[in-house]
């Protein structure tokens, strides 16, 4: 284990209200971070512009509040820092996009959405019905791998539209230790060459993950297990850009599961009880932020009681724990 500080982040996407995996997650950063006597920090991950719900920030912020869950700095602390805010960070991601470019470890690629649907239908085939970018068509696609330099130079001066990808090795394995399932790794080849920067200059989650968590000293990173398979893409950025020395140690919480077996998503809705409380807009995706926990009459003590022991116990018969307790 790293000897650096214990700083976790709570890094959700503002796209609505949190649901019962987002505190979950937010609860077991928090419960780690107050045993080592370390921080825990507020993240929005709003580099997704068409997903943005306005709205959603306070609404987390609120929830993290009645919880009794909040971050350690913002602006209930009093202090200049907090809750960031990648949007608003958009500068400094480029320029890390560049310089990977510099290194030879990502790539401008010109396509346009038009020819990437003609490459997925012309190489789908029954056994891999999406064909990835990276590794076999990165070579038959329109970017500055395949095209001459000069011709790069002339598409970027005159402001074409382009992505910035990364450019996955070949047969390697990328491994990494996680807090909670020991060695994982990944063969590069199978691991698409994903987009870092997006064609409106926005970074996209895998670049701004890992440039935040490590101007942000982040130690140690819970987060639910649909990131696992992003995770080789995340050692890659932090061995090319910073080296691998204070990458954060992860683990990756299995999901809560719904009663039919399915991840509990907003598309459960009401169902199950969450959103944590209404909020007085709706969602226009699910029309279905209407009511929850709060308006239910459940106490947060309770509600992040039933979280903890959620696939989790002391060992004790004990079924009542209290935030310092947990
Ligand atoms: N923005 C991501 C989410 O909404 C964060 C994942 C992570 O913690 O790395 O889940």
């Amino acid at each position: 284990m790293s000897s650096k500080k214990v700083r976790v982040r709570f890094a959700p996407s503002p796209t609505g209200g949190l649901h019962l995996g987002g505190v979950r997650t937010v609860l077991f950063n928090y419960l780690f971070a107050k045993k080592q006597g370390g921080e825990f920090i507020l993240r929005i991950e709003d580099t997704d512009q068409t997903r943005f719900v306005a709205g959603a920030e306070e609404y987390i912020t609120e929830t993290l509040r009645w919880c009794g869950l909040e971050a350690d700095e913002g602006p209930h602390k009093g202090g200049q820092y907090g809750p960031y805010r990648q949007s608003e960070r958009k500068p400094l991601y480029k320029e890390y996009a560049e310089k990977l470019i510099a290194q030879g470890q990502a790539y401008y690629a010109f396509d346009t959405s038009e020819e990437l649907e003609n490459m997925r239908q012309q190489y789908k085939t029954d056994e891999n019905p999406s064909p990835q970018y990276g590794h076999t068509l990165r070579g038959k696609m329109r970017n500055s791998l395949t095209l001459p330099a000069e011709e790069v130079t002339r598409l970027l001066s005159e402001g074409t539209p382009h992505v910035v990808r990364i450019k996955m090795p070949d047969n390697e394995t990328i491994s990494f230790q996680d807090m909670i399932r020991g060695e994982v790794s990944f063969q590069s080849e199978l691991v698409d060459d994903k987009v870092l920067l997006k064609a409106d200059g926005m970074p996209t989650y895998h670049l701004a993950v890992v440039v935040d968590d490590y101007l942000m000293h982040i130690s140690h990173a819970f987060r639910g297990e649909e990131w696992l398979s992003s995770a080789p893409v995340h050692v890659l950025l932090w061995k090319y850009l910073f080296g691998l020395e204070n990458m954060p140690q992860w683990a990756h919480l299995p999901l809560i599961l719904g009663p039919d077996g399915s991840k509990l998503s907003k598309r459960h809705g009401n169902k199950y009880g969450f959103p944590i409380f209404a909020m007085n807009w709706t969602d226009p995706r699910t029309q279905d932020f209407t009511e929850g926990f709060r308006e239910r009459g459940f106490l947060p003590e309770a509600f992040v009681n039933v979280l903890a022991l959620l696939g989790w116990n002391d060992g004790t018969d004990q079924e009542v724990f209290s935030l310092e307790e947990l």
